[in-house]
């Protein structure tokens, strides 16, 4: 894949970028290197300071940043704000509280005295160089989440990011060295995934995060594996949204549409499947339609805009074979199903919703990354828990009801990261993030988070 900004809203390359030569890329395994041996001296205040810095920067560039993310992958303006004022606070938010999150634990003497310790403490140490290897749907905010944490517990970050955001890759860069970050403490290397493997493999690179696709994770936790190296995968997602006749259906349909077309369909943690029991299956299904046939598809640069285009013709066509194939197998389009006939340019879709789906149709399986919800109805609570179980995913989950009894049964049952009642999924920096089974393993935010790329180390004094 070529490493360019191509604007998704008219297909236009704007700019191509070459990618880093052998030459290049040691020179910034080096300095990474180099880096990591002063930052992780450094004190936690000197820490804060050098994020709260990124942060303030990052603040006051909040409308240029969202400008760039928009033209290299289509998400509206206003959601691209959005992500950049999420990345600040989360910035502040690990400045803040990491040395916290980090402080020496004491375990009880009474538990370690029978090892003939006088005491005995753990300590989160950092790693060294971290190779993170990013996606393109919240070009700013995937990178913040991991880069927040990692640098304020004393790691050192290499980016690899996706081949279409280029700018954004390289922004964060110089945000950093902005911010006073010792040169090589956050460096973006302007590479294909072809050139992953060698890094990773580097005795210099210590570990590896990747949100991506399952076949990306895959191929970077096997190559990790065999140099016993630790990773957190971040993959992707088929979430579940619940809705049980107890829940207030207004809402439920509002957040159902934001949480399926956020990003423009394109998010790891949007609801793709909606669940809904019999009893109150016509009325959802009518108000959730008739919102998601609403909403404005256009320009992602105009304030008006719902809904974007996709972020590249492949992911478009990836899209369109999955509704095609339900709808030939006897689905049924309530709304869209196909490119808007006003947009000839760019990589527009109509938002989807499709009813009438079965086990055999590759939508029930598999992830459909653009404005395309599926509808389900069920006869009950249990066949609600093992259609929302039925894939292969588990990263987060959203259940719309009441009764304190179902919700104990959903929370004991639901194979999934995480699960939201009565609201939609969204990450918040004091939660941890992150699926279970096809989605990834490993957690991110929080101190959970941070404690990832951190050697726990056990002190033993006797
Ligand atoms: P992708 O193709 O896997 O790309 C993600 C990153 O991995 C890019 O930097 C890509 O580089 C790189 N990459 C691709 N194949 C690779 C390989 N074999 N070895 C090493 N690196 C490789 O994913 P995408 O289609 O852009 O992103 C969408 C997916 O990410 C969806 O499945 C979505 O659900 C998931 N996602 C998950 C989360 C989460 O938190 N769980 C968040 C956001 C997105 P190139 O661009 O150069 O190919």
């Amino acid at each position: 894949m070529a490493i360019a900004t191509v604007n998704p809203a008219t297909g236009e390359t704007l700019k191509t970028f070459d990618a880093l030569n052998a030459g290049e890329i040691e020179d910034r395994l080096v300095r990474a290197e180099q880096a990591f041996q002063i930052h992780r001296t450094t004190s936690f205040a000197r820490r804060t300071e050098l994020l709260l810095k990124a942060a303030d920067l990052l603040e006051a560039d909040q409308d240029g940043i969202a400008r760039t993310m928009t033209t290299e992958m289509g998400k509206p303006l206003v959601q691209a704000r959005a992500e950049a004022a999420k990345c600040v606070k989360t910035m502040r938010w690990y400045a803040r509280n990491a040395e916290g999150l980090l402080a020496d634990e004491h375990p009880d003497p009474a538990d370690v005295g029978d090892s003939g310790a006088m005491r005995a403490v753990v300590r989160y140490r950092p790693l060294g160089p971290v190779l993170a290897v990013m996606p393109w749907n919240f070009p700013l905010w995937q990178v913040v989440r991991f880069a927040a944490p990692a640098l304020m517990a004393g790691n050192t970050g290499l980016l690899k990011h996706a081949s279409n955001v280029p700018q954004t890759a390289l922004y964060l860069e110089e945000l950093f060295r902005r911010a006073g970050y010792p040169e090589g403490c956050f460096e973006t290397l302007l590479i294909g995934s072809g050139a992953v493997e060698e890094i990773l493999r580097d005795p210099r690179v210590a570990a590896a995060t990747l949100t991506g696709s399952e076949l990306a994770g895959r191929s970077v936790a096997s190559i990790a594996g065999d140099e016993v190296k630790k990773t957190v995968l971040e993959l992707g997602g088929s979430d579940p949204f619940v809705v049980l006749p107890s829940a207030d259906l207004d809402k439920a349909a509002k957040v159902a549409v934001t949480a399926r077309v956020q990003n423009n369909g394109q998010s790891c943690i949007a609801a793709k499947r909606f669940i809904v029991h019999n009893d109150v299956y016509d009325a959802f299904s009518e108000r959730f339609t008739e919102r998601m046939a609403a909403l404005t598809v256009g320009d992602p640069m105009d304030e008006n805009t719902d809904v974007g285009p996709l972020s590249s013709e492949q992911g478009r066509s990836d899209l369109e074979e999955l509704v095609d194939d339900a709808v030939h197998q006897g689905a049924t389009a309530l709304c869209g199903g196909r490119r808007p006939p006003e947009h000839r340019a760019g990589w527009f879709y109509e938002p989807t919703v499709l009813a009438g789906i079965t086990p055999s149709m590759r939508i029930h399986h598999e992830e459909a990354f653009g404005p395309v919800a599926t509808l389900y109805r069920v006869a009950d609570l249990d066949e609600a828990i093992e259609l929302a179980n039925d894939t292969p995913f588990g990263l987060s989950s959203n259940a719309w009801t009441r009764d304190p009894d179902e919700q104990a049964r959903l929370a004991r049952d639901i194979q999934a990261g995480g699960l939201y009642f009565n609201g939609m999924t969204a990450s918040h920096p004091g939660l941890p993030f992150g699926g279970a089974k096809r989605s990834g393993y490993g957690r991110e935010l929080s101190g959970h988070g941070i404690k990832e790329f951190c050697n726990m180390t056990t002190l033993w004094y006797g």
